[in-house]
């Protein structure tokens, strides 16, 4: 390499889907950072994104045991969860708006199938 040669013009350099900077690990398949098929992520933006995505999935959890569990006491407590989590993500859609859309996507159809039976079993 000559020198002054810039190392990003021989070096591949994987940067961070949302925020551009360089991700700092070595491409898909070895240790880069992806949630489902989002990214690849620098380590900051990855935490961020996990919590919501971790938040998301145990949320999906819940609703699932409340379908067999049927206690209208904890419905309203997944329901107020739900409702928490889409503010939460809200501030999230200015931060990373691409993800976030695709979480809130979740939460909708979360709640028009688990929350929906539920309500319907409620009565
Ligand atoms: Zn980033």
């Amino acid at each position: 390499m000559a020198e002054g040669e810039d190392i990003l013009t021989w070096q591949k350099v994987e940067l961070c889907t949302y925020c551009g900077e360089p991700t700092g690990f070595a491409g898909k398949g070895e240790d880069s950072l992806y949630l489902d098929n989002l990214g690849p992520w620098c380590q900051e933006c990855y935490e961020v994104a996990r919590y919501a995505y971790n938040h998301a999935i145990d949320i999906a959890k819940n609703a699932t045991k409340q379908i067999h569990e049927q206690q209208r006491e904890r419905v309203k407590k997944l329901k107020g969860e739900l409702a928490i989590c889409c503010y939460e993500f809200e501030a999230l859609l200015e931060m990373f708006p691409q993800t976030a859309n695709i979480l809130l996507t979740r939460i909708a159809v979360i709640r028009s199938l688990g929350i929906a039976e539920l309500e319907a079993t409620d009565a």
